[in-house]
């Protein structure tokens, strides 16, 4: 498998190709392409969240730790006292490096459900949801953060794919075939449980309409 510089490097570099090239072609603005171009640098880490003792790890679950600080005080400044907001902050960061954690670290599997296109199509919703539903971003930059987010899962899922060839011998590595695959076939409970939740949040989403212009606008940039 690629290892975790050779992920990040890749991750960052695509992220910022994604943000200049949309800046270029006037998709969007500097100050919403660098949160675009950071989602795909997070993406192309995030699916080594279940190798246990990684950088990747400490660094996802840092990373996380700090959104939801800043999720909870966007959403919750108005409502809280300074003194309780900085409780329910402290307890968030808490959460999610001392709790979610060790239970993810726990329960998952390496190269197991999270080196899946379903894993990747999950958290791009994921993504999408919350900067339309809590972050109140407008529906195409929300589409277009969940894009984002799924690309840089993507660029991973193949460098893993690709270092599974060994190049010298032109050899397939055991790993071959681990890293991009639909859904985790040894685990088709947790596959099957993975595809509700993506399903659950399809009420949610912004509307389709505005993904099917942003492709459209995407592609005839491309053009
Ligand atoms: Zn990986």
């Amino acid at each position: 498998m690629a290892d975790f510089r050779t992920h990040l490097s890749a991750a960052v570099g695509g992220g910022a190709l994604l943000a200049f090239a949309g800046w270029q072609g006037g998709v969007w603005t500097p100050s919403e392409a660098l949160p675009l171009g950071a989602l795909t640098a997070f993406g192309g880490i995030l699916p080594d969240i279940d190798a246990d003792h990684s950088h990747a790890v400490r660094l996802i679950f840092n990373t996380m730790a700090v959104l939801a600080v800043m999720v909870g005080v966007l959403l919750l400044h108005a409502q809280l006292e300074p003194g309780a907001l900085l409780m329910v902050c402290g307890g968030l960061y808490v959460g999610v490096r001392l709790v979610l954690s060790p239970i993810f670290k726990r329960f998952s599997v390496h190269r197991g459900i999270w080196h899946s296109l379903l894993a990747a199509v999950l958290c791009g919703l994921a993504t999408s949801v919350a900067g339309y539903q809590w972050l109140g971003q407008p529906a195409w930059l929300a589409w277009a953060q969940g894009l984002a987010l799924l690309l840089g899962y993507c660029i991973h899922l193949l460098l893993d794919e690709l270092y599974s060839v060994d190049l010298t011998g032109a050899r397939l590595k055991r790993s071959f075939g681990t890293a991009i695959k639909p859904f985790d076939y040894n685990a088709p409970g947790n596959s099957l449980f993975m595809l509700l939740v993506a399903a659950s949040l399809l009420p949610w989403l912004p509307p389709f309409t505005t993904l099917q212009e942003l492709v459209l606008q995407g592609s005839t940039f491309w053009r």
